[in-house]
């Protein structure tokens, strides 16, 4: 039997809606769709403002321009992270700073951030890994001591939560990918959401390639012109119907996702407690939106034979970052501590199938084994 480790999933309507769009004569960024999906987030997640964008890298991107990052800034980030967490503020010019994970679980630890603070300090990027909330509170105690911002990479964060609150509603920017890999998709597609209302109407400009073409449209300005700078941020209409088909599926998208990953967390119970290897952990501040179900080895050959099992067994199980502060990019430059814990995480986690359509004798198939190989 062969098991991917992803497979998209089409809720039926995508094609209808971008029918609709392009019957409507509007494909450009900025028409219905974009506007019905941004609702869709605003309302169910009471998120301040949002703005659809072509990835979460650009949306992050966005949040690198309206902080006026410049050199000499230093930006804190988890090692453990998606180039795309750093890269946006690295091309601002930043010094990117590199946090070690926690012992037992990939996000930032919030206590070495903090040792990591200087008056220079611009920003701090966290990752919400496998949609799994930071510990925000103790972060944002630190943002109001020292005037930092907070980012909130939420690209696997969508319909999750940190003592109740929606993730990438909590900093002052959040952005959520949609990217085929995520749980809800576009092909490509990103959301920045913008929670403080001061940057809320330079972000319409800095989108828009730095006209006020937004207020014009809304006739708030009389012509439309170069005000700022900026670039092309806003998908097409098409991208954004595509992903409004999505949307509408989230309930029981997420549902079916939740209970392949309580299968797995149940039927793989017996080899954690035995010690073969961790699971994930849910800290009980953060609620789980089943984006990823991970295992961690004990050290980098246990798994890397144990995926080499699982794939002759036809099962496709992936690793997920490498350390970026030991990337070829960064590593060379790279005069900071070592970060043992993100080391052990790029060495040792390991990502099982999980997607929509995996069917229960798929998922007995990748968890028989698994309990054959440890027997
Ligand atoms: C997927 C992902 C991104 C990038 O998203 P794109 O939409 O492909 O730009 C960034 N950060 C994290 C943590 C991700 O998982």
């Amino acid at each position: 039997m062969v098991v991917p480790f992803n497979q998209q999933h089409y809720t039926g309507k995508e094609l209808q809606y971008i029918q609709d769009c392009m019957n409507s004569g509007r494909i450009s960024g900025d028409g219905k769709y974009t506007t019905a999906c941004q609702q869709f987030f605003e309302g169910k997640y009471h998120f301040k403002k949002t703005f659809l964008t072509t990835s979460c890298t650009d949306a992050l991107e966005m949040a690198a321009l309206l902080l006026q990052i410049e050199p000499g800034d230093e930006v804190i980030a988890p090692s453990y992270a998606f180039v795309s967490t750093v890269n946006p503020f690295v091309l601002r010019g930043a010094k990117i700073i590199f946090a070690d994970s926690l012992p037992d679980h990939p996000n930032a630890d919030i206590n070495h951030i903090k040792s990591l603070i200087s008056p220079r300090t611009k920003a701090v990027v966290v990752v919400h890994y496998a949609g799994v909330a930071v510990d925000m509170d103790p972060l944002l105690t630190l943002s109001e001591k020292h005037g930092f911002a907070v980012v909130e990479d939420a690209a696997q964060a969508i319909d999750a939560y940190y003592k109740g609150r929606a993730l990438g509603g909590i900093g002052n920017f959040g952005a959520f990918s949609f990217h085929e890999t995520k749980n809800i998709v576009s092909g490509e597609g990103g959301l920045l959401v913008v929670n403080d209302p001061d940057y809320i109407q330079r972000a319409e400009i800095i989108r828009e390639k730095g006209t006020n073409r937004t207020a014009f449209f809304r006739g708030q300005a009389d012509r439309y012109g170069w005000t700022d700078i900026g670039s092309s941020f806003l998908p097409s209409d098409m991208i954004a119907a595509f992903l409004y088909a999505q949307l509408e599926s989230l309930e029981s998208i997420q549902a079916k996702r939740m209970q392949i990953w309580s299968r797995y967390a149940k039927a793989l119970s017996p080899l954690m407690d035995s010690g073969y290897f961790a699971g994930p952990q849910i800290p009980s501040f953060a609620s789980n939106n089943a984006h990823v179900f991970y295992i961690v080895l004990p050290s980098l050959q246990h798994r890397t034979e144990l995926m080499s099992f699982l794939k002759k067994e036809g099962i496709s199980a992936v690793f997920h970052y490498l350390s970026l502060h030991k990337s070829p990019y960064f590593g060379p430059q790279y005069t900071g501590e070592q970060l043992p814990n993100s080391d052990r995480f790029s060495d040792c986690l390991l990502r099982l199938p999980l997607f929509f359509d995996m069917t229960t004798i798929q998922q007995d198939y990748v968890i028989g084994k698994l309990l054959d190989y440890y027997s």
